[in-house]
Parts: structure tokens; C-alpha cells; sequence
């Protein structure tokens, strides 16, 4: 009998924040594998914040979700049927076609799941995408060295976490913004100096309290407010990693910029945005470093799972309230 599959549409595109009538789950009978190709039974998928931008209908480095299609995005999952003499049966792989139960996927889009002994839900997180995003952010474009003061914004979710506790790892000390007491505790747990709840404590108030000499490196994943206190924050020479901007992804109007640009020429601060896609030829020099440490504790991760593929578009919603303590996932299969 032919496998059937649950999957997540795009029905409409939102305006401002989106809602559940945004989306709509669909049932399909999955095709037999062609050659090359070969049938993933998902056991996750994951929700990310970049993919609010692919539901506007403009142009950017990647193209928008279609319209009535299912949405695409990280998935891990086992094969369970295979035309590939590269990936036999039963091998779980990381893939790009997530939001929905099962898929067929040619054999070059498939990464083995590395390494198959941890959990494999951190394919998607701590040792997946948002992984290496923290570990080229804070190496390549942050250049944090020991003795180094490194802000972390959006410190608690996928990408902030590892960002915190590799920056600490390099020898630098990190303060950390989340937003809620619960997210401040565990970065305290993970060994974070100082953290604030920008719900709490205006950034600006929080850096000059906690950074009265200064930041060296602003890990920026939210824009906004954060991003103009960090400015006034910066040490001469400073580094602003611009990872993310999600305080803006939903604004209905072009956000307003910093208003303290100029700091930028007197303070002499290096501003540099990066794509993760473009640093593909880390991903070796990352798992080398980060998976041991993930496998000895040395660095912590958490995940927040919601359970369902009709569930995903509330996991993903969840982001922009903040509800997940580090990687949003929906649990969509059985895992190993
Ligand atoms: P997270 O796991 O950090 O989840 C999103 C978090 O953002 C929420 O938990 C919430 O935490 C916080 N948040 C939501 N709304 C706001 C707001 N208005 N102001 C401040 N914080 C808010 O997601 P990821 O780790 O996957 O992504 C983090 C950032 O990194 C995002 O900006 C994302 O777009 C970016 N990114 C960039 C990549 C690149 O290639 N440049 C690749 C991957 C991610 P809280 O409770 O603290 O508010």
C-alpha cells in the first residue's frame, strides 16, 4: 500500500504576524522512489525564524515559499525505501524537505546524520544549521578571542545557546539578554556571567550596568532596540555579528534603523551580516570541535518538542513569542 503523508501548506500570506488560517495540512499518497531517489519516513522537522521571510512574496537569498505548496525546511528522518547505491535502507539523513510526515528525495540533497551517536533530533539543532550558524558567527565573523566581551541577544533558542557557550569556550565573558526567567536560569546553568530579561530591563540599562567597560563582540539575532543599545555599548574596534534581526521579521513597515549609526565611524565597529548557507566548508571543522563536547556535556542543549505535523504551524508561531527554550522542533515520526 502506498504511503500517505501529512503535510503543511502555505493557504495565504501573512500580514504582520502570522496565523494558524495562514496554513493548512493536506494529506498525500508519497510516490515510489525514482533512481537516485529515496523515500525518508521524518521523524522531525523543524520551525526556523528565517522561514517568515520566505512566506512574503519577495526576492531574497532564498525563494518564497509557493503558495498552496507544502513549505520546505530541515527535516531529519530514516529511509525507508531506496534507489540510491549511496544510502541503503534504515540510514538516517538530514534533509531539506520538512513540514510533512514523509518524502521522496534525490540522493544529493541528503546529509548522513552526524554523528548517528547522539539523539537525532540535534541534526536539527545544536549539531545541525543553527549549530554551525553559532560556531562561523561567533569564529569567523565575531573573531572572539580570550579576554573578549560578548553580548549574545536571543541568547536561550537554537543559535544563541551554543553562541553563549562557545564564546565562553574561546575564553571570553558573555552577557546574555533572554526573555524570561526560566530561559535566564538554564543560561546561568550553562555558565553564562550575566544575563537580563529585555522584557524586564531596557538593554541599554542592562549593558550599562553589566558592561560598564564596554562589549567587544554583539551577537546580534534580534535587531531592534537590542541592536542600538549594543551600538552605544561597543568598545572601540568592536564586532557586531549581525546573525539575525527577529524583533523586525513581522513589522508591517520597514523598522526603524539605529539611531546612533554614527558610533559606527568614531568607535571604528566592524558591522558584518553573514548567510550560513555560504559556510558549508565549516561544517567539518565544526562537528570535529563541537559534537565531542556535545557527547561529553560539555555543552548543553535543550529542545522544545511539539508533537504532531498539524502542530506545526502552532511550534512555529511559538517562535515569535518566545516559547521555546532552545531548538523549536515538531515531532513528526518514530526516531531510533
Ligand atoms: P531561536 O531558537 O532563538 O528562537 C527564536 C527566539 O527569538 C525566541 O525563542 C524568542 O526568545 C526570541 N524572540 C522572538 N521575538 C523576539 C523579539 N521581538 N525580540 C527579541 N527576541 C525575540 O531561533 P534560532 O536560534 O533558530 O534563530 C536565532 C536568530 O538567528 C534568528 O534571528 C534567525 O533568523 C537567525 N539565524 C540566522 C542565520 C544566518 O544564516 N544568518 C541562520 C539561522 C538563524 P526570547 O524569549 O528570548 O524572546
Amino acid at each position: 500500500m502506498p504511503l500517505r503523508s501529512r503535510e503543511i501548506r502555505l493557504a495565504a500570506r501573512p500580514r504582520g504576524m502570522p496565523t494558524p488560517d495562514d496554513f493548512e495540512l493536506a494529506e498525500v499518497e508519497v510516490p515510489d522512489p525514482g533512481e537516485g531517489e529515496v523515500l525518508v519516513r521524518n521523524a522531525y522537522v523543524s520551525v526556523d525564524p528565517y522561514m517568515r521571510g520566505r512566506m512574503n512574496d519577495v526576492r531574497s537569498y532564498v525563494p518564497p515559499f509557493a503558495l498552496g505548496e507544502p513549505l520546505t525546511g530541515g527535516a531529519v528522518g530514516r529511509i525507508v525505501a531506496s534507489r540510491s547505491s549511496r544510502w541503503p535502507e534504515g540510514s538516517w539523513v538530514v534533509h531539506d524537505l520538512g513540514w510533512r510526515e514523509a518524502a521522496v528525495v534525490e540522493e544529493k540533497r541528503l546529509r548522513a546524520v552526524d554523528p548517528p551517536a547522539a539523539p537525532v533530533s540535534t541534526a536539527l539543532g545544536v549539531l545541525g544549521m543553527p549549530g554551525l550558524t553559532a560556531f562561523v558567527g561567533i569564529d569567523e565573523i565575531g573573531g572572539v578571542k580570550e579576554g573578549d566581551t560578548v553580548f549574545v541577544s536571543g541568547a536561550a533558542g537554537a543559535v544563541g545557546s551554543l553562541a553563549c557557550q562557545l564564546a565562553r569556550h574561546r575564553g571570553a565573558r558573555v552577557i546574555a539578554s533572554a526573555g524570561s526567567a526560566e530561559k535566564r536560569a538554564w543560561l546561568a546553568e550553562l555558565g553564562v556571567e550575566s544575563t537580563f530579561d529585555y522584557h524586564e530591563t531596557s538593554p541599554r540599562d542592562a549593558l550599562r550596568e553589566l558592561a560598564p567597560d564596554g562589549i567587544d563582540v554583539y551577537f546580534d539575532n534580534v535587531g531592534g532596540e537590542t541592536l542600538e543599545a549594543a551600538i552605544g555599548a561597543m568598545r572601540l574596534h568592536g564586532r557586531i555579528v549581525a546573525c539575525g534581526s527577529i524583533a523586525g521579521y513581522n513589522a508591517t513597515e520597514p523598522p526603524p534603523g539605529p539611531r546612533n549609526m554614527f558610533l559606527i565611524v568614531t568607535k571604528r565597529l566592524r558591522i558584518q551580516g553573514f548567510i550560513i548557507r555560504d559556510h558549508g566548508d565549516r561544517w567539518e571543522a565544526f562537528v570535529a570541535e563541537v559534537a565531542p563536547l556535545v557527547a561529553d556535556g560539555t555543552i548543553g542543549y535543550r529542545e522544545t518538542v511539539v508533537d504532531g505535523i498539524e502542530r506545526a504551524p502552532e511550534a512555529f508561531l511559538s517562535l515569535f513569542a518566545g516559547d521555546n527554550v532552545g531548538k523549536m522542533l515538531v515531532r513528526v515520526g518514530p526516531e531510533p
